[in-house]
């Protein structure tokens, strides 16, 4: 067994209705706390899911700001604005409300506020200096796992995206409240929960990080989110689905924090970048044509993640790898998400840029059970057309 390091967040709470109660969790954890900040999106603050969770910490006596121009891959500009807001707020914690965007935005304010590093000497790995402001995380998808993930992406040009990977960006606490998650569109929950999927079956195949801390969590992960990901679309009311989900999509959060995805993400991320296409259908979109790429490679880890997705599958390790990676792709034309390149308009002409962006994902690349080469990755693209 190789030698591994493993961390998480410490305080995890799986509660359905546990944001009506925040106010509570904060005085109780921070009693000297006064003045809080919430990062989230325009989009979520209108649902109204938010205002009970508001309500609470005002009546705990609580100062609430609320910061909501987070906007999905979010720029510098947005996190430096919102660093602005939180220093002359004098905030003194920040609580993450949304999907990845807002989590990885508050994990940014939380180390940027009274710091005077430049958020430009962050990008990379273990470049945050010094500490941070008390950091809650709530996530209103079941995905991203940005709730335990150390990991903030921020948009840096105009398509390209750097990250900022440090342990100071584990949150104190993560809450899962399904409540949070009975809005979103069986569309978005398909899309979302294939991405927690992704990240289980990455972690799983990573070549140099994986441990059997993060494989335990992700064939837990895979448990749950395969055992409920058809319910928590065609009945987005059933809580007990939805809780399942994210608690699914943290324990996934947690193995690929600690065992890093590989290919699926190297090539979605140019597909999010230059076209605009949501994260977690971008993984979708090429997760079978990349399994198919790998199998030669990783046969054995499918297969053993098929007892999972494809008990019934007999036969040898090939023949199991294969039923994993044709029930994924079911599973996708199933809940009736795109599952062709060409159906969010991409053409034959862009798959040269794809592949070159792509081949830029060396920290993702290298963990590949399988080594990508440019044109390797430009079949695969081809393949996903
Ligand atoms: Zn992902």
């Amino acid at each position: 067994m190789n030698n591994f390091d493993f961390r998480t967040v410490p305080h995890l709470i799986s509660q359905i209705g546990a944001a009506k109660q925040l106010g509570d969790i904060v005085t109780q954890h921070y009693p000297g706390v006064k003045r809080v900040l919430i990062v989230t999106d325009g989009g979520f603050l209108k649902t109204g899911l938010i205002a009970p969770a508001i309500a609470n910490l005002e009546r705990c006596g609580l100062h609430v700001s609320v910061f909501s121009e987070v906007i999905a891959d979010p720029p510098e500009a947005v996190v430096h604005q919102a660093v602005g807001n939180a220093e002359k707020l004098q905030v003194e914690l920040v609580i993450g409300f949304g999907g990845g965007s807002s989590m990885d935005v508050a994990k940014l304010i939380a180390v940027l506020t009274g710091s005077t590093q430049a958020l430009s000497s962050m990008y990379g790995i273990g470049n945050v200096k010094g500490q941070r402001l008390p950091l809650i995380q709530i996530p209103t998808t079941a995905g991203t796992g940005s709730e335990v993930t150390p990991i903030s992406i921020v948009t840096t040009g105009a398509t390209t995206k750097m990250g900022v990977v440090a342990p100071q960006l584990y949150a104190d606490i993560a809450i899962l409240d399904a409540e949070l998650t009975i809005g979103l569109p069986a569309k978005v929950t398909a899309a979302t929960g294939i991405d927690a999927m992704v990240h289980a079956i990455e972690a799983y195949t990573t070549k140099h990080k994986k441990n059997p801390l993060s494989d335990m969590l992700a064939r837990q992960a895979l448990t749950l989110l395969w055992g409920n990901i058809d319910e928590a679309c065609s009945n987005g009311a059933n809580l007990a689905a939805r809780q399942a989900m994210l608690l699914g999509a943290m324990l996934a959060g947690q193995c690929f924090a600690n065992a890093p995805c590989a290919a699926v993400h190297a090539l979605a991320y140019p597909i999010g970048g230059i076209f605009h296409v949501p994260h977690g259908l971008s993984n979708s979109l090429v997760l079978p044509h990349v399994l198919r790429f790998n199998a030669p490679s990783a046969a054995g880890q499918y297969a053993e993640l098929a007892s999972i997705i494809a008990p019934s599958a007999q036969g040898s390790a090939e023949a199991r790898s294969t039923a994993l990676i044709t029930a994924m792709e079911a599973l996708a034309q199933r809940v009736g998400i795109e599952t062709q390149l060409r159906q969010v308009g991409i053409a034959e002409k862009d798959l040269d840029q794809l592949a070159s962006d792509a081949m830029l994902q060396t920290r993702l690349l290298g963990n590949n059970p399988r080594e990508v080469t440019r044109d390797d990755a430009r079949a695969i693209y081809a393949a996903a057309l």
